[in-house]
């Protein structure tokens, strides 16, 4: 199983990190010619509107899409799940998105930067209820469709949720070294 990372910005180095702690084989992802062989795509935090026009610029707009047609498991991790959504709410204006998943989610939702904060997640599917989210100028999920489980929520907000083969989180999954949510990933989504 591979699983690549998007990198053209953010936090790419430590979602390759922890899948290589999981013993995954992770691709750090620059071309769309690299997601031909991929069965997973991570796409991390960062900043939605800068990932955004690097994704313009080399072409991922078509690519993501259609090789997530074709069985590539994605999962959007802050700025990620907004790339992911079907509406974002917030954006800067014409703020493109992958249209991937049956959500709407708000950009910057939790409050800016000075707002960021962490709090103990219970995630279903995921032993314990003490999973440590770091929630960095975070969005939340506002609308999800018929086909999306919610996963998790903090103070009534929806911060994890998966549609299928698809899964996006608010918060970062990849900067405490808690791999149980890049197992379930790769274990449950990306494998089944
Ligand atoms: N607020 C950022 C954005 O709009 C997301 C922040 C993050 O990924 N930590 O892209």
């Amino acid at each position: 199983m591979r699983i690549g990372v998007l990198a053209l910005q953010g936090a790419f180095r430590e979602h390759i990190m922890m899948l290589e702690a999981i013993e995954v084989r992770a691709v750090p992802v620059r071309l769309p010619e690299q997601l031909s062989d991929l069965s997973g795509l991570i796409i991390p935090g960062g900043e939605s509107t800068a990932i955004a026009k690097l994704m313009e610029t080399y072409g991922f707009y078509d690519a993501i899409p259609q090789q997530h047609g074709a069985g590539m498991a994605v999962w959007g991790t802050c700025a990620g799940a907004i790339l992911i959504a079907d509406e974002v709410l917030d954006g800067i204006g014409g703020q493109r998105s992958l249209g991937l998943m049956d959500i709407t989610v708000r950009r910057n939702a939790f409050g800016r930067q000075k707002d960021s904060f962490e709090a103990n997640l219970d995630i279903k599917h995921l032993p314990g209820d003490d999973y440590r989210g770091v929630f960095i100028r975070a969005p939340w999920v506002e609308r999800v469709g018929d086909d999306v489980e919610v996963l998790a929520k903090h103070d009534g907000a929806i911060v994890a949720v998966r549609q299928g083969d698809l899964l996006a989180t608010s918060f970062h999954p990849e900067l405490t070294g808690d791999p149980r949510l890049h197992r379930y990933f790769a274990q449950e989504i990306v494998a089944s």
